[in-house]
């Protein structure tokens, strides 16, 4: 009994070995991905539900690491916020995105002018010059700044300090839109939320996955998207997955939404066809 006692902890210590190990592999790999920008963006359509019409994409960080293979950003990212690799990984998905963008945009030319959103965490915030940046990705693609908005979860908006909001409410002013990303998870209270520089509140998705079957669910989704209405702001659902959810959403008084029902991610070119195709707007 002594000895299985010993053996367990020998093989524990060498799990956690393993995971610290390939922790740090993951780390090394993801600095040279940096140098290497082997780094895609892929893009998921945000839609007004009703008609399926295409608002704009949300941009979506890709790494494939050379023999992991692809490795989700929830794990890269988390790694990348930890070690500051997330600085200069934003910087490429800005650029990267900003350029996509004009692309869109000459398809679309004298048609509605989509958008492409950015994910922006907090640490690009805190950054030193991150408004300079946004507005210079901005005048090298030749798109004016209603093209771009940028995403900040919930969760960073409240945790930061007034350096952040100043950053954004400057953003605002030259015409860059913000949205508070995983809305309803982070406990905003009302005075805070009022005083938020933000254009969009998107609804995260474990009120989209919940809707369907309950009725306290809808009532949170329905005073969600009422406080949105009086405090001016537009509102996005996320991860709308079938026709029902499509529907209560709308009946709830919220007309735009993302999810696999619309599109899952698409890379670059394909996001390219379906704005050549008849739904976009
Ligand atoms: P997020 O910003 O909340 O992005 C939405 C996530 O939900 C994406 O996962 C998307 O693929 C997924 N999704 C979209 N529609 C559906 C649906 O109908 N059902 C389900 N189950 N999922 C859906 P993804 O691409 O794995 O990204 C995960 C997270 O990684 C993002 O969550 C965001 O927090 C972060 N992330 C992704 N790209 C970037 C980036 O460029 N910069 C930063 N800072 N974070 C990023
Ligand atoms: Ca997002
Ligand atoms: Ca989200
Ligand atoms: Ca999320």
């Amino acid at each position: 009994a002594k000895g299985d006692g010993k053996r367990r902890w020998r093989r524990y210590e060498a799990s956690v070995h393993t995971a610290i190990v390939e922790r740090l592999e993951l780390r090394a790999a993801l600095a040279r991905a940096v140098s290497d920008r082997t780094f895609t963006l892929d893009y998921q359509p945000i839609v007004v539900m009703g008609s399926g019409a295409i608002l704009g994409f949300e941009a979506l960080v890709r790494w494939r690491h050379p023999t992991l293979g692809f490795v989700p950003p929830a794990e890269f990212i988390a790694i990348a916020e930890e070690t500051g690799l997330i600085e200069a990984i934003g910087d490429w998905v800005l650029h990267e995105a900003v350029r996509a963008v004009a692309g869109w945009r000459q398809i679309r030319a004298g048609r509605a002018t989509p958008y492409v959103s950015v994910n922006v965490s907090a640490h690009q915030l805190r950054a030193a010059g991150f408004v300079d940046k946004v507005s210079t990705a901005l005048t090298a693609a030749g798109v004016d700044p209603s093209g771009v908005m940028l995403e900040i979860t919930e969760s960073a908006l409240l945790r930061d300090d007034d350096r952040a909001w100043a950053e954004l409410a400057a953003l605002r002013r030259i015409g860059v839109r913000v949205a508070i990303d995983d809305f309803g998870t982070g406990f905003s209270s009302l005075s805070y939320l009022q005083r938020m520089p933000v254009d969009v509140l998107k609804i995260d998705r474990s009120f989209t996955s919940t809707i369907s079957g309950s009725p306290r669910q809808r009532a949170l989704v329905e005073a969600i998207v009422g406080l949105a209405g009086t405090l001016g702001l537009e509102v996005i659902a996320e991860g709308v997955e079938s026709r029902v959810e499509r529907d209560l959403l709308g009946d709830l008084g919220c007309p735009y939404g993302q999810g696999f029902l619309f599109s899952r991610p698409l890379a670059g070119a394909a996001a390219k066809s379906l704005l050549r195709g008849p739904t976009a707007v």
